[in-house]
């Protein structure tokens, strides 16, 4: 993310200058069956841990992530969550118990969802402005506390998320099951069927079937996708047990495209995923350039007419005091002889 680091604070100090309101970045939705990897993937990007994560049904309320950039701190990174704007946390592993615990404050023990959101700022010298939503799996079958109707509840909460234009959508897809029946890229498709801000991450590339491999599904020929399909192995539920970090995971998640993809290898990837969310980062602001450049020139242009108006430049400040000094001299004196002239006139009428 480093590049578009510099170029976005370079963006924001002129709109600071100028006063204009500061660029909007898009900001990127999850979306996927239960369990498919949503809040792995989000973690990832992210680079830290501090997400409920594991079999069933985890995620039960959206998470807004507001990721914030800040001047190098020697505290390291901090989160604040909304619903408890005193808190400041530094321990991440605070923040996952705090998503879990504000999760049952709302939705309850039992498997409930609630379409509130948490909303969770993380702040951090390595990190963009940018938005990143967590949202439930797209559901079928109703558990626990789950209203008979959870799948359509699920459906309408994802859809107010991914329906806005500004979002990115990351539809998730596990490579253990039939890409061609995914809920993901059916949905996207429904709010962006010209595949313009969709793009397909494949979960599990680990865990297929001995003898399958999915290069037919990595390389668009099951169901093309415009922007395009990238692959990732994420930590696996024995990973977490172990304690493995996401450094080590994005490590090994190489070493096993290499060895089971060796020709795609390099389009496929966590950090390949990064990289193509920054890129697609930069064509956002790249398109967003015109309407910037004539909002900055229309600021010079005001600003120019104010400062025409203060008149010409001074080279000399002491001459020019003189002259000033001059110019009002001259302009109380002539006052003061006509004031004189207008009493020397009543006198002698
Ligand atoms: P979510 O419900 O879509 O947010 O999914 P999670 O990110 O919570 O992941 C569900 C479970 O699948 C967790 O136990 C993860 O460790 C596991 N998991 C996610 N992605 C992968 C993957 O690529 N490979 C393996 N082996 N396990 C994964
Ligand atoms: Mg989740």
């Amino acid at each position: 993310m480093d590049r578009i680091l510099v170029v976005v604070n370079k963006l924001q100090e002129v709109f600071s200058i100028v006063g204009a309101e500061s660029l909007q970045l898009p900001q990127i939705v999850v979306v996927g069956a239960q369990s498919s990897g949503k809040s792995s993937v989000l973690e990832s990007l992210v680079g830290r841990s501090f997400l409920p994560r594991g079999t069933g049904v985890v995620t039960r309320r959206p998470l807004i992530l507001q990721l914030l950039q800040c001047e190098k701190e020697d505290s390291g990174d901090w989160a604040v969550f909304s619903h408890m704007k005193d808190k400041l946390f530094t321990d991440f592993e605070e923040v996952r118990k705090e998503v879990e615990a504000e999760t049952e404050r709302k939705a309850g023990a039992n498997m409930g969802i609630c379409s509130e959101p948490i909303i969770l700022k993380i702040y951090s010298d390595r990190l963009l402005n940018l938005t990143m939503v967590d949202l439930p799996g797209l559901t079928k079958v109703p558990v626990g506390d789950q209203p008979p109707d959870v799948e359509t509840m699920v459906r309408e909460l994802v859809l107010k998320y991914v329906e806005n234009p500004n979002s990115i959508i990351l539809a998730l897809v596990t490579a253990n099951t039939d890409m061609v029946t995914s809920e993901s890229l059916k949905l996207a498709r429904e709010v962006d069927p010209r595949g313009e801000r969709t793009l397909a991450v494949v979960t599990k590339l680990d865990l297929m079937d001995a003898g399958t491999d999915a290069t037919d599904i990595l390389c668009g020929r099951v169901i093309p996708v415009r922007l395009g399909i990238v692959g990732v192995v994420n930590r696996s539920h024995k990973d977490f047990q172990e304690g493995k970090s996401i450094k080590d995971a994005i490590t090994d998640e190489a070493i096993f495209l290499h060895k089971k993809y060796p020709t795609i290898a390099s389009r496929h990837g966590t950090a390949y995923l990064a990289r193509k969310l920054q890129s697609l980062l930069l064509n956002h602001i790249k398109n967003c350039l015109p309407e910037l450049k004539s909002r900055v020139n229309s600021s010079l242009a005001h600003y120019q007419t104010t400062l025409f108006s203060f008149g010409k430049p001074v080279d000399n400040p002491n001459q020019a005091l003189l002259e000033i000094l001059a110019k009002f001299a001259g302009a109380y004196c002539s006052t003061i002889q006509g004031n004189y002239k207008d009493l020397e006139m009543k006198e002698l009428g």
